[in-house]
């Protein structure tokens, strides 16, 4: 349930709506936004009686919210969710590109392809080092070494960092080395890892599971809100249909489904969505035309010998043709690069 205030109320009078909600045994959740201040029920709201709290002074409206995510809910909190990653407030008007290699390699690849990326635009750089591979024989990522390159391409270039973790062991060093948690598709429901990344104060990237529908999707974001930390981006990355000539299938309206119920920013990766980089460019382009808020894009200075997603990984000198069209694309929704 959420009660919305009128405008221009008095101290005592929201004290009083919240007194008269904690009383029916819920936790209260205040969200001052631009327009309106809202009261959003944690728990079992059943107990609470609406008529009673439309009559109380200083109180507009009383909604139900009958949507399972709550904390993620427009309803809750009208303003949309703005995360600031490498001085790019992703979710306000600015769009975010983060980029790189889909694994790091090796000192000389990670910088490489940093510093391109950088010169290019890229406000965050990405690059697994503990990589979910569906075979135990293909590379696994470089783990501790892989977090180590990165923080040292992060020394060169100033770029954040947004990188995978697989397993809750890791936390701390999650915490401690890196700007942006990924949580990838294949550990969208895994709800220990979740809880786990809630209780961190970093951002977190959480992606769509493979075959997630959104209420999912939104849930799992819920598992990391109900810890205390908001800070979650949702990337869109293409689910698996009947469809074999992509890797999957890149749901652009999810994006548009995502902004309307849920606060959150949503950024789109066409790499995975498609798993073929000439694809990349066009699909980017329709990301930015539908709304999203930002883009993670696979960039390998050497795509036909990666190590992992050579076939969807962009050149640097790709990448940086793409950010000339991107920022058009852009400024053509009334946003910015
Ligand atoms: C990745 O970003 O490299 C990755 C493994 O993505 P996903 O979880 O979307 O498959
Ligand atoms: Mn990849």
């Amino acid at each position: 349930m959420v009660v919305i205030m009128k405008n221009g109320f008095a101290k005592e009078q929201l004290q009083a709506v919240i007194a008269e909600m904690e009383s029916g045994g819920v936790k209260v959740m205040v969200s001052e936004g631009s327009e309106t201040t809202i009261l959003g029920a944690e728990g079992n709201a059943n107990r609470l009686n609406k008529e009673k709290l439309e009559l109380l002074p200083g109180v507009e409206k009383v909604m139900v919210v009958t949507e399972p995510w709550k904390k993620a809910n427009r309803k809750y909190h009208p303003d949309n969710t703005v995360i600031e990653v490498g001085g790019v407030k992703i979710g306000s008007n600015q769009i975010g590109i983060i980029a790189g290699p889909c694994s790091v390699e090796s000192e000389e690849q990670i910088v490489e392809v940093a510093k391109a990326v950088k010169a290019s635009g890229a406000c965050a750089l990405r690059g697994g080092a503990f990589k979910p591979r569906t075979s135990p024989y293909s590379f696994q990522g470089l783990a501790q070494e892989g977090i180590r390159l990165l923080q040292e391409a992060k020394r060169l270039t100033g770029m954040p960092i947004v990188t995978e973790i697989m397993s809750t062991d890791n936390i701390h060093l999650f915490e401690e080395c890196v700007d942006v948690i990924q949580i990838g598709a294949r550990n969208m429901q895994n709800f220990d890892l979740l809880k786990q990344v809630g209780r961190t104060k970093k951002p977190v990237l959480l992606k769509r599971g493979l075959s997630s529908t959104i209420e999912e999707w939104l849930m799992s974001a819920e598992y990391i809100m109900a810890e205390g930390n908001s800070q979650v981006i949702l990337c869109e990355r293409g689910i698996r249909t009947f469809e074999t000539f992509t890797r999957n299938t890149l749901d652009l309206s999810a994006i548009l489904a995502v902004k309307a119920v849920s606060h959150l920013p949503v950024v789109v990766d066409p790499s995975h969505a498609c798993g073929k980089a000439w694809m990349v460019e066009r699909m980017s382009m329709a990301a930015i035309a539908a709304g999203a808020d930002g883009l993670l894009i696979e960039v390998h200075n050497d795509p036909t010998h990666a190590l992992c997603d050579g076939a969807q990984s962009i050149t640097p000198a790709e990448f940086d043709a793409l950010m000339g069209k991107l920022r058009t694309m852009a400024q053509c929704v009334g946003r910015s690069i």
